[in-house]
């Protein structure tokens, strides 16, 4: 083999992700309540020489749970080990991680509200007192161990608080809700990831792919990098305005950012439900999607942009919902008349 000839090195998807990922508080943008308030928490833990209490994030997909737990290990100059709810399939695998951690160590579980029940059990002794409790053997030999385990700090992000177990989410002392990020935030996360990226961008193109992100920084990421393959296939490299928006044409994002998914709510609720009020799981059949993941995901972006209203007879759409369609609102209709 010719020693000169050096491996080649790919730069995979999964590569420019991290490279991505802010690594400290500071390079962190946005969510700028909850950062002041970790500052605090993180710096007298580490002052008291304790760990940090348990944390719950939560909030929409891709807006930064898993980054900020990243952060928050980082920042107490802690190891941390994931997890996910899902992969955490009996006692002894939960049993196994918790006996691993060091001192001060980081657990995040990711997904926790579909931690199996009797998973959950074991990790309330363990955020409370540091210990669990295992059972050897079954029938007359049956008898519990208790394993002592090292102070640490539990991480748990879920896009559904709403089904974390009350036992569960009491055992959090911190517990922080993520929004979803206004267009200036996600221009000066833009230039960022652009600026890593190497790739120059205008305030303007940077701005365009902002607005259209779904208030969430993975999407702005997302069509970041996809813009920049425009950009250097039709362009000089550089992302103006123009290859923004001939990308983001070609890519089919909304003008507004909405995804095929909200579209798809707002449009059956129009043509299905008059325009509602309509409840959510009669939605949800209308869309064929759980009505948990529309509550969750989909929902709180449509409030916030204004296309869509909570009403207690169920959800309503806006006129200005009928307005992204090209559509009148009914009491506009009727004025024609
Ligand atoms: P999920 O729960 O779906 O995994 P998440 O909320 O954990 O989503 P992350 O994976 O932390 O989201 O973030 C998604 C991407 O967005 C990451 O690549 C990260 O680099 C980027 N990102 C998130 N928040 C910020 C931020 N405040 N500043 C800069 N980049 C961010």
């Amino acid at each position: 083999i010719d020693p000169n000839i050096k491996p080649e090195t790919t730069t995979t998807e999964a590569d420019i992700e991290r490279a991505l990922r802010p690594l400290s508080f500071s390079d962190f943008t946005g969510q700028e309540k909850i950062l002041e308030n970790l500052q605090v928490f993180v710096k007298a833990a580490t002052n008291r020489g304790e760990p940090l209490d348990h944390v719950l994030l939560h909030g929409p997909p891709g807006l930064g749970k898993t980054t900020l737990s990243h952060i928050i290990s980082n920042e107490l100059n802690a190891n941390i080990k994931t997890t996910s709810g899902p992969v955490l399939d009996k006692p002894s695998d939960l049993a196994g991680l918790l006996t691993n951690l060091k001192a001060g160590d980081v657990l995040f579980i990711d997904e926790i509200h579909r931690l199996n029940p009797v998973v959950e059990e074991y990790l309330y002794s363990a955020m409370e007192d540091y210990r669990i409790d295992i059972m050897l053997d079954t029938g007359p030999n049956a008898r519990s161990v208790q394993i002592k385990l090292k102070p640490f700090t539990l991480i748990g992000a879920t896009t559904r608080s709403g089904l974390l177990t009350s036992p569960l989410r009491a055992r959090f002392g911190i517990n922080l809700r993520l929004e979803y990020y206004d267009a200036e935030l996600l221009t000066t996360i833009i230039q960022r990831s652009s600026a890593i990226l190497n790739t120059p961008i205008t305030k303007e193109a940077a701005f365009e792919i902002a607005r259209r992100s779904r208030g969430t920084p993975r999407i702005s990421n997302n069509l970041l990098r996809r813009t920049r393959d425009f950009a250097q296939v039709k362009g000089n490299g550089d992302i103006s305005l123009d290859i923004a928006q001939i990308s983001l044409k070609a890519l089919e994002v909304d003008d507004n950012g909405l995804d095929e998914m909200d579209n798809r709510i707002l449009i059956t609720i129009i043509d299905k439900f008059g325009g509602g009020p309509v409840g959510l799981t009669t939605i949800a059949t209308a869309c064929a999607e759980e009505a948990e993941t529309i509550e969750e995901v989909y929902e709180p972006f449509l409030i916030k942009e204004g296309f869509l209203k909570r009403t207690p007879r169920g959800r309503e759409v806006t006129a200005l919902a009928y307005r992204h369609f090209d559509l009148l609102p009914p009491n506009e209709q009727s004025r024609l008349f």
